[in-house]
């Protein structure tokens, strides 16, 4: 449609609805004949100007809005950060840190762990922020001292950093703690500023506190302990006490119950620093009580039964009758057949073959070598014919170069102090008939002369009277204390 017809067509539209009189749709006709004869066009008409400014402006009013709408409907749909990072970015578009809450967190170390893994890997500080922290650390403490099992507590935050419009996460660690029982003291590492770190170290007073359980046994006393909350090592020490005693393969039944009062050192926030040693314990097994008092003995912590009878029993110094020693402990002596010198971990006793010996304590044979013929060097490793007992479970003993193990011996038969269990004989790398008799304390041999320091003791005199002083108190002490198995399985019902 031309711009003439349009005239037209709104000339008659104006006549029909607005009214218009003759004289003016005169002056339209007029404009309109103009345009047909070609002349210039001159709206000269005020109200006609006015009605095309007015839907000029609508029209364009509009496409502004219908515009404006699709521009924020796309920007809302593509927007994904939150309204305050907008503003943020906004106010201040180069660069904004955010700062996280503090975390707290606690670590204990397990085998393997180290320190700069659990800074990058598990909290996530830079490997150049982990390092200067630990080499803060270690101006106060040697890192060769952490150990599987320790502590380390954490204070650190996570801060949301924008930059250019991109988003980034640090951690920033605030403070780290390590605590080390062995010396009782609290390493602290924490941030001074922006990038450094400073160390101080504390001394920790600690408050001890008698822990008491009583414990039914149901299927493994060792279980069960750990199932009423009892540390590892405090049932294994436990366990070792009555080792000479008690064989807990054999003599623990379903049924049985045991109690043990031991000490736990606590820091000031109440925290559990170390276990201390256990003061009494009572293993209720065949109907008997095996009750255990610790009593300090010449600066050494032992434990006696109720009648002052130490629970740790001898081990024969020597364990054959009528044999004369030939070697010593330690002799730095040139091996008669290997040519080198070797110290020597054992005692030799020299005998006929066939002399019989005795196991030098109870306990269960662990290891039994035969076959061995004399004149087969490497038989046995060297050592021949040879039988291992352990006693306890730290103390063991070995006997080698043995003509013949006694009938019976073999893994896992109990053997009792004084019991014929071998044959003095020449086989292995030995040169003429004798008993080395060895001692393992702590997977290392020790010299057989010594164990006249774990000897039974029986208390007599003023000993005797001072344990049972001290007997009186332990026992009034632990009947005071509240049983925490029961606590824990109150709350455990709960
Ligand atoms: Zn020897």
């Amino acid at each position: 449609m031309s711009f003439l017809t349009f005239l037209r067509n709104l000339k008659q539209k104006l006549f029909n609805y607005w009214s218009i009189d003759e004289k003016e749709i005169r002056l339209l006709n007029k404009v309109v004949r103009k345009r047909e004869n070609n002349d210039c066009v001159k709206l000269d008409n005020y109200r006609l100007t006015i009605l095309l400014s007015f839907v000029l402006l609508g029209a364009f009013s509009f496409l502004y809005l219908a515009y404006s709408d699709y521009k924020y409907n796309i920007a809302s749909t593509i927007e994904i950060k939150p309204k305050e990072i907008v503003s943020i970015s906004i106010e201040n578009p180069i660069d904004t840190e955010i700062p996280g809450d503090y975390i707290y967190e606690n670590y204990t170390l397990k085998n393997g762990d180290n320190l700069l893994n659990i800074l990058t890997k598990e909290i996530g500080l830079t490997k150049k922020d982990a390092f200067n922290c630990i080499a803060e650390l270690g101006k106060i403490y040697n890192p060769k001292n952490i150990k599987t099992g320790q502590e380390i507590s954490l204070k650190y935050r996570n801060t949301i950093n924008f930059l250019n419009n991109n988003i980034e996460q640090n951690t920033i660690l605030e403070e780290l703690k390590l605590f080390d029982d062995s010396t009782l003291e609290e390493y602290l590492i924490y941030r001074e500023n922006e990038n450094t770190y400073s160390a101080r170290k504390n001394k920790v007073s600690l408050t001890t506190y008698y822990n008491r359980f009583i414990v039914n046994i149901k299927s493994n006393l060792y279980m069960d302990a750990i199932k009423a909350g009892i540390p590892a090592e405090i049932i294994a020490n436990m366990i070792n006490y009555y080792s000479f005693d008690i064989d807990f393969q054999r003599d623990i039944r379903s049924g049985d119950w045991f109690e043990v009062v031991y000490e736990g050192m606590y820091t000031e926030s109440g925290k559990i620093a170390r276990n201390g040693d256990i003061i009494y314990a009572n293993l209720h097994t065949n109907k008997n009580d095996h009750k255990i008092y610790k009593f300090m003995q010449n600066n050494n912590i032992m434990y006696f039964n109720e009648n002052g009878l130490s629970t740790i029993k001898s081990l024969l110094k020597t364990p054959i009758n009528g044999a004369r020693i030939t070697s010593n402990f330690g002799n730095r002596r040139k091996h008669p057949i290997l040519g080198y010198t070797k110290a020597h971990k054992g005692i030799d006793f020299g005998a006929p073959v066939g002399t019989p010996f005795y196991a030098a304590g109870n306990g269960t044979v662990k290891k039994v070598i035969t076959g061995c013929i004399a004149g087969n060097k490497s038989c046995g490793k060297g050592y021949g014919n040879y039988i291992l007992i352990q006693h306890n479970s730290s103390y063991s003993s070995e006997y080698a170069h043995l003509s013949k193990v006694n009938k019976g011996i073999k893994v896992g038969t109990k053997v009792k102090q004084g019991q014929v269990i071998g044959f003095v004989g020449n086989t292995g790398l030995s040169t003429g008939p004798h008993l080395h008799y060895g001692i393992i304390y702590k997977n290392e041999r020790i010299n057989p002369n010594r164990i006249k320091s774990i000897s039974s003791i029986r208390l007599s005199g003023n000993d005797l009277l001072n344990f049972i002083n001290e007997k009186e108190k332990i026992d009034q002490l632990r009947s005071s204390a509240i049983n925490q198995s029961q606590l824990n399985k109150k709350y455990t019902n709960n």
